[in-house]
């Protein structure tokens, strides 16, 4: 099924996954509204300002992209962040407060706000993670969060039932992007360490995975796609070559 002259919503545009997503719709002749905080990243034709932290900003971005597109065919949620790797009894409010806003509150507001502009045909894509279906040690926000996104995931898929929507998530594996430079608030090696001695996927190998659920027929809906580095079994289990 050809994406030509379908329209696209993409969070988490500026970097990593949102914008290898971007790229190839843009490539397969999708309209693409892309939507960040770093709004200059965004390589989409109409660029906006995004906190999906925001409910203001939310709604001026909805409003803005369904000015400018149209009705929407694709909703792609993939902003989302992690902070630390750390146990339970170290873990801040703070830093949990926002993982749980930005990954689980902001992408369930987009939805809603998403939704009443989604036409027949529609499809909505959210960015899960491995972490969302088995914990690893020191990563509790994150995993709750992930674990609320496939719950929430299954709930749309719930309340969408007969109505021409199709709706998929899509659970990764280590992904070289800016993630673990975020998760590390800026330590680049603690960050390159995240994979080394190992070969990552990455973000345009999940942009393939996305764009195998969007062109499918309109009546297949994949519901579930989980894809990893060969060298990776789970969070936790990663088989690394010795340097
Ligand atoms: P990334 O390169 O750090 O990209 C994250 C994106 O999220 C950026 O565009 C960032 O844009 C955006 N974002 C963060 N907070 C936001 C906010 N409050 N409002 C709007 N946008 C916000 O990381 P990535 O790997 O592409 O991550 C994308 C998604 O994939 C996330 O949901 C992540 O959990 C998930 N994922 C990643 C991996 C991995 O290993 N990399 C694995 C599984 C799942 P601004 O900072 O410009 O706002």
């Amino acid at each position: 099924m050809g994406l030509e002259g379908k329209t696209a919503i993409v969070t988490g545009a500026s970097s990593g996954i949102g914008a290898a997503v971007v790229r190839s719709l843009l490539a397969e002749g999708v309209r693409v509204a892309g939507g960040a905080r770093r709004v200059d990243r965004i390589e989409a034709a109409v660029a906006l300002p995004l906190d999906v932290t925001d409910q203001a900003s939310s709604e001026r971005f909805v409003a803005a992209a369904v000015a400018e597109l149209g009705a929407i065919d694709i909703l792609f949620n993939s902003a989302g962040l992690a902070l630390g790797r750390v146990p339970v009894d170290e873990s801040t409010e703070e830093d949990e407060r926002v993982v749980l806003e930005t990954n689980v509150v902001g992408l369930m507001r987009m939805t809603r706000l998403c939704l009443p502009h989604i036409r027949d045909g529609g499809h909505i894509v959210n960015m899960g993670s491995i972490a969302g279906r088995q914990a690893y040690p020191n990563g509790s926000a994150y995993i709750a969060s992930k674990f609320a996104v496939r719950g929430y995931t299954y709930a749309l898929r719930e309340d969408l039932l007969g109505r021409p929507i199709r709706i998929t998530t899509v659970d990764a594996g280590l992904v070289e992007t800016e993630f673990s430079v975020v998760r590390f608030r800026g330590d680049e090696e603690a960050a390159r360490a995240v994979y080394e001695g190992l070969e990552p996927v990455t973000a345009d190998e999940v942009a393939d995975c996305v764009l195998f659920a969007l062109t499918r027929p309109p009546h297949v809906n994949v519901d579930e796609i989980v894809v990893k580095a060969l060298a990776q079994s789970s969070g936790a289990r990663i088989v690394r070559e010795q340097p």
